[in-house]
Parts: structure tokens; sequence; C-alpha cells
């Protein structure tokens, strides 16, 4: 059976990256985090001084040094998942904190960082059976995938989300500023020139503010298995 393209794009800390994992796994599909690649990009910056706390860019350095900016994926034995590499580097847990949070929109705003993104993560999805989440697969990366989802939920049950998460990882978070980077991720995001946060029209809608992880897996995997039927 030929293997689909599947899009699951949406506001932050919605669980996006959970779903598409599960519904990956379930399916026998490779699961790519384009957030992962853009976080990896933000640490290259601040680890060469090419961005300040505030957001501001170096962009000219930062342009001319992109094609030294190698982000790859390889598969965690132990956890069964794929790690993300930054030049040859395990950074997975570097690109999780609160301060790449805070500052991978800005980085993730800038087109020549979005053009190499988006070649790379079209390459990785050339021969279909791939799962991608993130906030433009539906509408740049991948516009005729087969299959398209946009998750969100209220402000509050995602920052909650993301709160006990980082708390899981022996992070001590603040409610208030989860809070407020996920609103700030998402208004940079959907205001941004190029190839902002939005639903795609051939999108199917998932409010998970009041679902299990169990609800939303069986949810996914049901609209897949509609898909694949027709
Ligand atoms: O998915 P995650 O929250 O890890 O993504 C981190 C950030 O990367 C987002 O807030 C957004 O700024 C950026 N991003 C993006 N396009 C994508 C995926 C993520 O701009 N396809």
């Amino acid at each position: 059976m030929k293997k689909i393209t599947i899009a699951i794009d949406g506001h932050s800390s919605c669980g996006k990256s959970t779903m598409a994992k599960d519904l990956a796994r379930e399916i026998g599909y490779i699961y790519v985090d384009s957030g992962a690649m853009y976080r990896a990009c933000t640490l290259y910056a601040m680890q060469h001084e090419l961005i300040s706390a505030d957001g501001t860019v170096r962009t000219a350095e930062l342009e001319a040094q992109m094609p030294q900016v190698e982000v790859s994926f390889s598969l965690n034995p132990t956890s069964g998942q794929p790690d993300t590499y930054l030049n040859g580097e395990c950074v997975e847990a570097a690109i999780r904190t609160m301060e790449v949070s805070n500052l991978v929109s800005h980085v993730a705003a800038l087109p020549f960082v979005r053009e190499a993104m988006t070649r790379l993560q079209q390459q990785m999805g050339e021969a279909g059976g791939i799962v991608m989440d993130g906030r433009d697969i539906g509408t740049a990366v991948f516009p005729h995938a087969e299959l398209k989802f946009f998750v969100t939920a209220s402000d509050e049950i995602r920052a909650q989300r993301r709160f006990d998460e980082l708390k899981a990882k022996g992070q001590q978070p603040d409610f208030d500023a989860v809070l407020r980077n996920l609103r700030e991720r998402d208004h940079i995001d959907s205001t941004r020139a190029v190839n902002p946060l939005r639903q795609a029209d051939d999108a199917l809608v998932l409010d998970n503010s009041h679902m299990t992880k169990d609800e939303q897996r069986e949810w996914l995997l049901e609209r897949f298995k509609e898909r694949i039927a027709r």
C-alpha cells in the first residue's frame, strides 16, 4: 500500500509531537519534529552569540553561517525516539529549555532559516510514509499532503501541559512565564511574513482541550484509516 504524507500543525504546546509520535509508531511511519530543527538553529545562534536576550538576531552573520548549521536526527535506542543533533552533537535536552523556547520564534521568522529548514524537511519526506508536526507543514512544506491536521487547545490547558512536561524533566518552570511564552510564540508564529502559522483549508481541526491522550490517539488513527480507505 502506498504510504502517504501526514502533516500535523497547530499552536504551541498542544501535544502535537506526542500525537504525531504515537501515530507514526502505530502505523509504522517515520516521525519528524520540525520544531526541533528551528530549536537547533536557535541553539546555534545562542552558542555563537548571534542572538541577544530580547530576540535581536545578528542576521547577516547568521545567514553567512547557515551552510555550517547541520541539523539531523538519530534514533535513540533507549527511548526508541529520534534525538536531535546539531553539527554532530546530540542537543535533544539543550533545545528544550525555556531559554530556547523564548528565542526560537525570532529565529524561525527569518526567511533564510525557513528556506534551509523547509528544504531539509521536504527531502526527509520525499518518499512519503512520514508524520511531520510543526506550524507550516500542511501549508508550505507539504501543501499536497494527503492528510492534514490542525490542533489546538485553550491557552491555560496548553500552559499547564508544558509546565508539567518541564517539571517532569527536572526543570523548575514558572507557570505565568510558560503561559506568556506560548502566547508570545503563537503571536510571532502567526504574524510573521514567511509561512505563518495558519490552518490549511483542507486540514481536519482537533481541539484536544478535554481529550485524553488515548482519545486523541484513537481519533487520529480513525482519520488515518478513513483516509487510506478512500
Ligand atoms: O514545535 P515546537 O514548539 O518545538 O516549535 C518551536 C518553534 O519553532 C515554534 O514556536 C515556531 O516558532 C517554530 N516552528 C516553525 N515552523 C515549524 C515548526 C516550528 O516556525 N514548522
